[in-house]
């Protein structure tokens, strides 16, 4: 796709609500992408299976994943006064949730805006202001006086889901995005054009993408897919936390404009070091920058899909997304671009021999 298109997808991608549990703006968004080249199916947790030219039983199969849920939030309670309790759907900091703007999402689809509150310095005490706040601690604010106005008016229930509320932007002149969600929408926009890009030539092998749910709540859209897929080799789309920002220069593996991250190890795979390798030797070949990641915590579902089958080997590749997993984010469309043409790449250098050494 040309630049403009691909931009387009990332911003319809990024902007949409999608936490944890409530992908369905994403899972339409990708069925409306790949309907033209690929065959398309769902199943109950919103995973989207993509499968791409024919299947035939005596091919390799090779699986692209990304998820397509984001961190945000859930509502838990409605206090008296009018505000909600709520709980996190993945991965959150606290002292990174309070002063922003959220949206939740009512049953019947609206989206009704809100704050995300904290009690003002006016009325804390020494001790108070010194305290690392908890998520007990904050409220989202919808602008109501009472409990009755937020079900009547506002038609707010317990269990509504609650989205970052950003708009995403490119910035021109550092080629940079700003948005949320980048994590995992980036590696879904990579996905969708691997598979639009590998659609268009007749492959030996047996292409299917899976945008997968829930895998900020541990993986768990990655699990059923697995029920469904029977992968031979995968590669993992991810938006992966960029560490530039506080690094030291021997120690940034995930840095903006350095090309898309190969993770060798996190807590949860060890990266099958062959495949790994082939990967690196075929970034050097086409001369697609890379970088190498050996992280102390994190989780993929690379986790989940490399542990089924006979041991799939898999590898994550990740595009850099600065401050993951808070309500904003910056990607560098360079390595985006990177990201997904290694993918192409990767999969045009394979062939039988190749994946049976793996
Ligand atoms: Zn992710």
């Amino acid at each position: 796709m040309v630049k403009q298109e691909s931009l387009q997808l990332i911003e319809k991608l990024s902007n949409a609500s999608g936490v944890s549990g409530f992908e369905d703006e994403v899972v339409a968004i990708a069925k409306e992408f790949s309907a033209s080249f690929a065959q398309v199916e769902e199943d109950h947790i919103r995973n989207v299976y993509m499968r791409v030219g024919e299947h035939k039983k005596d091919r390799p199969t090779i699986l692209f994943d990304a998820h397509s849920d984001e961190v945000g939030f859930i509502v838990q309670a409605i206090k008296p006064n009018g505000t909600l309790r709520f709980l996190p759907l993945g991965g959150w900091v606290p002292n990174t949730i309070p002063a922003h703007r959220v949206r939740i999402k009512t049953a019947d689809g609206t989206e009704i805006p809100g704050i995300i509150a904290s009690k003002p310095p006016h009325f804390m005490t020494d001790a108070e202001r010194k305290e690392t706040q908890t998520i007990d601690d904050m409220v989202i604010d919808v602008g109501c006086i009472s409990a009755k106005e937020v079900t009547e008016k506002l038609n707010i229930a317990i269990g509504d889901p609650v989205i970052p509320d950003v708009a995403f932007d490119y910035l021109e002149t550092m080629d940079v995005m700003i948005g949320k969600a980048f994590d995992c929408r980036i590696g879904c926009a990579c996905l969708l054009e691997t598979l639009q890009e590998l659609s268009k030539k007749e492959s030996a092998f047996n292409l299917i993408g899976t945008m997968t749910a829930q895998e900020e709540v541990g993986e768990r859209g990655a699990t059923v897919a697995m029920n469904n897929v029977k992968p031979d080799l995968a590669i993992v789309f991810e938006g992966c936390p960029a560490d530039d920002t506080f690094s030291e220069e021997y120690m940034i593996q995930s840095g903006l404009k350095r090309g898309p991250m190969l993770r060798n190890f996190d807590v949860s795979m060890i990266t099958n070091p062959r495949f790994q390798r082939f990967a690196k030797e075929t970034a050097e070949k086409y001369g697609i920058p890379m970088q190498s990641s050996v992280r102390k915590g994190g989780g993929t579902n690379g986790a989940i899909i490399n542990l089924t089958n006979k041991g799939v080997p898999a590898i994550v590749i990740g595009v850099p997304v600065r401050y993951a997993h808070t309500h904003y984010g910056y990607v560098a469309y360079q390595d985006y671009e990177a990201a997904y043409q290694l993918a192409v790449v990767i999969v045009n250098e394979l062939d039988q021999t190749i994946i049976d050494s793996f």
